[in-house]
């Protein structure tokens, strides 16, 4: 190691165990001697209000990820930071890319690793505007190539312990306390709690009358509100980000009351999840 005067002032990464930007050939040819496994995190770049970075959602899922594969073999191998957000365009430095790139970078990772010997892949979600991108994702990946994909949120489901978490009387989503306590555990020094504010939302007057009912997890409710909310502002929907909160929060309690003891507990509850998946997954096709 040369002298810290000679190094990037800046350079503080440690070489992480599994995760592909950090590995050389040989260590990837040695990983594919114990495992065939891969995870993809797809995240996003976009507004998270004042106190957490617009890489939120890419940093959480890249860092669960991670702390997955420190458990079990399993690649961890982004290549996408941005995901799709077209309602949070109204907020500086967001990114939206279309459904049709995110999946034509995928598939062409997906054929790249499997020219190595990889077969298995888990896509991770960290952001609900890829959601339905991700189906289709892992859908396309079963039927066009000779990999194996499974979406990571519907693979762990079954392994979840149920969330202690008392639910709270408003809508707490994006940017809200759940999301900030992740990051909090995730990623300490990129959140800024001091800047974090309450907010009111502004809704269109159908989603308020049901938004009881949504807080409440009525099935029904729930589909038609997410359905028809965070939905960009050419939709003419009137649930763009903006239109509905001016802090960029989606919801109506404050961040502050987030605790990085939450986010170490959901966080641990989602790697342990996983853990058990993947264990589950070797077991069915052991030879
Ligand atoms: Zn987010």
């Amino acid at each position: 190691m040369p002298t810290s005067s000679l190094i990037n002032p800046l350079w503080n990464e440690k070489k992480v165990k599994n995760y592909l930007p950090h590995m050389t050939v040989p260590e990837v040819d040695d990983f594919l001697t114990k495992s065939d496994l891969v995870i993809i995190p797809i995240g996003a770049l976009e507004q998270h209000s004042s106190h957490l970075p617009i890489g939120t959602d890419f940093i959480n899922g890249v860092e669960q990820c991670k702390l997955i594969a420190q458990e079990r073999d399993v690649l961890v191998a982004p290549v996408l930071m941005a995901g799709q957000s077209p309602y949070h365009m109204a907020f500086s430095g967001s990114i939206t890319l279309s459904a049709d790139t995110i999946i034509q970078v995928h598939m062409e990772t997906v054929v790249s690793l499997i020219k190595h010997g990889f077969k298995r892949f888990v896509f991770m979600n960290s952001h609900g505007g890829n959601r339905a991108i991700t189906t289709f994702l892992v859908d396309q990946i079963n039927q066009k190539t000779a990999g194996v994909a499974v979406d990571f949120g519907v693979a762990i489901h079954p392994y979840l312990k149920s969330d202690t978490y008392k639910k709270p009387e408003v809508l707490d989503r994006h940017a809200g306390t759940g999301e900030t306590s992740d990051s909090l555990y995730l990623m300490p020094d990129l959140v800024q709690l001091d800047k974090a504010t309450a907010t009111k939302l502004t809704l269109p007057k159908h989603l308020e009358q049901m938004l009881p009912e949504v807080i409440n997890e009525e099935p029904t409710a729930k589909l038609l509100f997410l359905s028809e909310a965070l939905k960009g502002e050419e939709t003419g929907k009137k649930t763009s980000t903006l239109e509905m909160t001016k802090t960029g929060v989606w919801g109506e309690l404050n961040p502050k009351e987030a605790t990085v003891e939450r986010g170490a507990k959901n966080i641990n509850n989602t790697v342990q999840a996983a853990v058990k998946f993947i264990d589950k997954w070797n077991d069915l096709i052991k030879e």
